[in-house]
């Protein structure tokens, strides 16, 4: 057991954010190959699609899922590399890193108070009618050193939509529809990150 007791220390608990929100417990396998994440063995990604009712008031999740690193890697290895290498410059030039460093520094042990904005245009959550969340995992810890939780938008989610290939568009909607079950209709409210 050796790196155990290590583990438990690194990172942060899963906020509650990214819990499963049908039992409320974590999410336990990969949705593509079904492997038991809570093994702590290998990375994975959490992805949650929100989308808001302001005059009701509420938030419904329109899906969520967890993949595991080998999964994830494969699947953007599929996607063109020309959209891929765009989408990252993309979130590298508009990304407002200030502004997320300063919401880690105002609540250093609560990641989940990280995501009251988006990363992108700074839009306060209250102000988006869809958004998704992600975040890097490592058993039962939030991991952060690949990449902070983060939040996007719907305005950042469509512009980021704008700079793909419409063939990657496909692949991205094919890959959801394949794999998740996800319809293309929903899909153009997430970007595979
Ligand atoms: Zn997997």
């Amino acid at each position: 057991m050796e790196g155990f007791d290590d583990k438990s220390n690194i990172g942060y608990p899963i906020p509650g954010i990214f819990l499963n929100t049908d039992t409320g417990a974590p999410m336990t396998n990969c949705i593509q190959c079904d492997y038991d994440l809570l093994k702590g063995d290998r990375y994975y990604v959490i992805e949650k699609v929100y989308k808001t009712y302001p005059e009701m008031g509420t938030t419904e999740v329109l899906f969520e899922y967890a993949i595991c690193s080998h999964c994830y890697e494969k699947m953007k290895d599929e996607l063109s590399a020309e959209s891929m290498a765009n989408l990252s410059q993309y979130m590298l030039e508009n990304t407002d890193v200030e502004a997320m460093q300063a919401r880690i520094e105002e609540n250093p042990n609560n990641p989940e108070a990280w995501l009251s904005h988006c990363m992108i245009k700074g839009t306060p959550i209250q102000g988006l009618s869809e958004y998704q969340i992600g975040a890097c995992f490592l058993g039962d810890r939030l991991m952060t050193d690949f990449m902070p939780p983060f939040l996007i938008g719907n305005m950042a989610i469509e512009e980021m939509n704008s700079i793909l290939s419409q063939k990657t568009k496909d692949q991205m909607d094919d890959f959801m529809n394949d794999n998740f079950g996800i319809p293309p209709e929903l899909r153009k409210d997430l970007i595979l990150i």
